[in-house]
């Protein structure tokens, strides 16, 4: 390389850096409505429920296969009726008593009555991307309404879940904070969600992507890792990854969601029998129960929602960075690689002047490459935009530059999808309003 070019190179950099530094920083707050509070007038953070809420009925998904038999010897029934029940639950995605002629006509009612009540009711149902992307809004037993998106790519279906009724996290930017945390969901509402699912994909209701969203799908990421399901050259169908990032914080009920990722994992017709390579974990970092979950002996895909690798921001985006520091979240999830082989992704929703300066960018790439090589992937996405307000998206430029400089440090880095934006069905978005 000539020195001319050197010298054009350095004043381009020294350009982009200078016009890096003036760049503004916008404070994060809350728009349009009340974060609360507790008596420090720090943002509230709410890591249970209330003990005044009550749990759904019980269902056999809430159970192992041996569990089930003795509840249904309980009943009176002979054991082997749990198996048959959960055949239908878990492999033909059924819970209509009169689909299950191998069962005795005179008591199929009252078993299935007791051992699968309905769990969610379907309020609405929202498609967009030509179909291939469905949206659901679905009431519980006590009125909480909760979200879940199916998606469909070239060779998996995504379902993005739910796990909680609303969130005790407090994020300003996330849309299913803002009431704070109703109560955690049982394992079996969490699994029902996937059972639903199958039974629209049965139904042959989830399309296609178009060749469109097929050739976006070459330059971003879709949810959800390449899962190792068997998949037909029409692609699979059943759900074959799920996502924890519906409503709610995973780690923070997270007895309720072991049981359920158990139910996932285990094989028909105890469970769902899907590869836990294909269900990711997302959180805001509870230090704790990251531990505990890499100790789960299971491997999963983890990812953290970083969204700032200092502190000074991160106290503000994330609340509950006030108790787990930024690099006590990422130790952890370095922790959660070396216990696991599993590489763990960052996610990171850039916002426009506000996490998205190439400093930050840097930052983060050191931070990561400091714990060393080849265990992260980061994940930037597009922040979903609340029009008119301080959380919009980054412009592409700034985006493309933010990806450049983590890339140029050698963090493997892929922008993701934004599926189902358009029926605020994409991250952030899950409200749950019925109105
Ligand atoms: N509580 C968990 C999982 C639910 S949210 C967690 O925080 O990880 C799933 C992801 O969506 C998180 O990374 C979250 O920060 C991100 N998210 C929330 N609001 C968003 C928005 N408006 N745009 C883009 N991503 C958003």
């Amino acid at each position: 390389m000539s020195r001319t070019q050197d010298g054009a190179g350095d004043r381009a950099k020294s350009s982009a850096e200078n016009s890096a530094q003036n760049r503004p920083q916008v404070q994060p707050k809350a728009e349009g409505w009340k974060q609360a509070v507790d008596a420090e007038g720090r943002p509230k953070l709410q890591f249970a429920q209330s003990r005044r809420v009550s749990q759904p009925p019980k269902h056999l998904a809430d159970l192992t296969l041996a569990e089930r038999t003795d509840w249904v010897k309980e009943l009176g029934h002979p054991g082997f009726r749990a198996k048959q029940l959960s055949v239908h639950y878990f492999t033909h995605y059924t819970s209509d008593a009169s689909e299950m002629t191998d069962l005795p006509a005179e008591t199929r009612e009252e078993m299935v009555a007791e051992l699968m009540p309905p769990l969610l009711t379907e309020v609405r149902r929202l498609r967009t991307d030509d179909g291939a992307t469905i949206k659901f809004l679905w009431r519980l037993f006590d009125g909480a309404l909760v979200e879940s998106v199916l998606m469909r790519y070239r060779s998996r279906i995504t379902l993005c879940i739910s796990s909680q009724c609303g969130c005790g996290m407090n994020c300003p930017f996330c849309a299913t904070g803002q009431n704070g945390l109703t109560r955690n969901m049982s394992t079996a509402e969490i699994v029902d969600q996937i059972v639903r699912a199958n039974r629209v994909i049965a139904a042959g209701e989830l399309d296609a992507p178009s060749a469109e969203e097929v050739a976006e799908e070459q330059d971003h990421t879709g949810l959800g890792e390449e899962a190792d399901e068997p998949s037909s050259p029409s692609g699979p169908q059943r759900v074959s990854n799920i996502v924890f990032m519906g409503m709610g914080e995973p780690l923070a009920n997270y007895k309720r969601v072991m049981n359920a990722i158990r139910r996932m994992v285990d094989p028909a017709p105890e469970g769902l029998g899907m590869s836990a390579r294909g269900i990711t974990v997302s959180t805001v970092g509870l230090v704790p129960a990251i531990r505990k979950l890499a100790d789960e002996d299971l491997p999963l895909t983890f990812a953290l929602s970083l969204h700032a690798p200092d502190d000074e921001l991160r106290d503000e985006l994330i609340p509950v960075n006030s108790r787990w520091k930024a690099d006590e979240a990422i130790d952890a999830a370095y922790e959660y690689f070396e216990k696991t082989g599993r590489r763990v992704s960052i996610e990171y929703a850039l916002i426009k002047d506000m996490n998205d300066h190439p400093w930050r960018a840097d930052l983060l790439a050191d931070k990561l490459n400091e714990r060393g090589r080849g265990w992260v992937h980061v994940n930037p996405i597009p922040l979903n935009p609340t029009p008119g307000s301080i959380w919009t998206s980054s412009e592409p430029a700034v985006m493309a530059e933010f990806l450049r400089r983590l890339e140029a440090k050698g963090v493997p880095t892929t922008l993701r999808d934004t599926r189902g934006k358009e029926i605020d069905g994409a991250c952030g978005q899950l409200a749950a309003a019925e109105d």
